[in-house]
């Protein structure tokens, strides 16, 4: 709370040097009350194995309607949650609202929350991901948290506890966003991930651009293969990278070709079609936005 406190002043400070300070001021006072005005939602994209096809899991990803502004990014507004203290509250309506919805899904199917590292940093973190699974009556082993290097950024001496606390509950770690921060094998030593995930920057148009990436991804995956991990390719759009995630033994996909984001129904929806059609592009599905 303390932390939370001095980023909001942090904010606030900054905001009177600079001339798109009120632009900024606007939409922090907007998203202070955004979640008491139900403007924030959340939005679901189908994770699907390689073999098989069958969906496998689901990643959360918040939304926000703005009622003047239409849709805005979670891109733009999670980093300006985290600068001024608002990160908490969004991320917990977001883990109770995922875990609640994943509760309607058949067993083995999960849920992936991200975590910003201030979650991850609190204290309470484990304290509060238990009572959200009690609460829902949802097995850990069906929530997987997907965290990224910013979580060893912090100097926290309390991370390995919390990592051994989280795993020691029986919820999955995934490794999000892999390859594009600095020195991310050392971070696979120092904590117990389940997954990796390969970011988009190295999935998107692998087929077409030559060799560089499918080399990089060969890599990942064999890395991950060796320490037991899963791995996941991020922004898969083309069959020609699908085929070649296939090819390079990448374990699951999350992309536009399976699905976009879509709400909770369109979630259960296909949640509970225990497998989907592998041929072709009937293979895509709109769920509503
Ligand atoms: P991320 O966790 O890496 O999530 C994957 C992003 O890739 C999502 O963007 C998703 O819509 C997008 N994506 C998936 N497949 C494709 C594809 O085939 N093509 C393209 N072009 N994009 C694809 P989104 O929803 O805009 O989220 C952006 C980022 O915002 C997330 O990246 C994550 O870092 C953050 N975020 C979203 N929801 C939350 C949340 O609840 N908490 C926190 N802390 N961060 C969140
Ligand atoms: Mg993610
Ligand atoms: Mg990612
Ligand atoms: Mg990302």
């Amino acid at each position: 709370a303390a932390k939370a406190a001095g980023r909001g002043k942090h904010c606030f400070y900054e905001q009177s040097m600079h001339s798109e300070a009120s632009d900024r001021q606007i939409l922090e006072n907007d998203l202070r009350q955004a979640l008491d005005r139900g403007e924030l939602w959340v939005a679901y994209q189908p994770i699907v194995r390689t073999t098989g096809e069958d969906v496998c899991g689901f990643e959360a990803l918040v939304r926000w309607n703005h009622p003047a502004r239409g849709p805005i990014g979670p891109d733009k507004f999670i980093p300006l949650a985290e600068e001024c203290g608002m990160i908490e509250k969004i991320g917990t309506f977001v883990l109770r609202t995922a875990v609640k919805d994943a509760a309607t899904w058949p067993d083995p199917v999960r849920i992936a929350v991200n975590l910003s590292p201030i979650q991850f940093n609190n204290p309470n973190i484990v304290e509060t991901i238990s009572a959200v699974l009690n609460e829902h009556k949802l097995r850990a082993g069906r929530l997987e948290l997907e965290i990224t290097e910013g979580v060893f950024l912090a100097d926290n001496s309390a991370t390995d506890e919390t990592f051994a606390n989280l795993k020691a509950l029986g919820v999955r770690l995934a490794l999000d966003d892999f390859g594009t921060g600095y020195s991310s094998l050392g971070y696979l030593k120092k904590a117990p991930f389940d997954k990796i995930k390969i970011d988009q920057s190295f999935v998107r148009g692998a087929a077409s651009t030559g060799s560089r990436n499918s080399a990089i991804i060969r890599a990942i995956v064999s890395l991950a293969e060796s320490l037991g991990m899963d791995t996941t390719a991020e922004g898969v759009e083309t069959h020609d990278d699908l085929q070649l995630i296939r090819e390079l033994g990448v374990s699951q996909v999350q992309g536009f070709i399976f699905g976009r984001p879509g709400d909770a129904t369109a979630a259960a929806e296909y949640a509970s079609s225990a497998t989907i059609e592998a041929d072709g592009y009937s293979c895509i599905r709109e769920p509503r936005q």
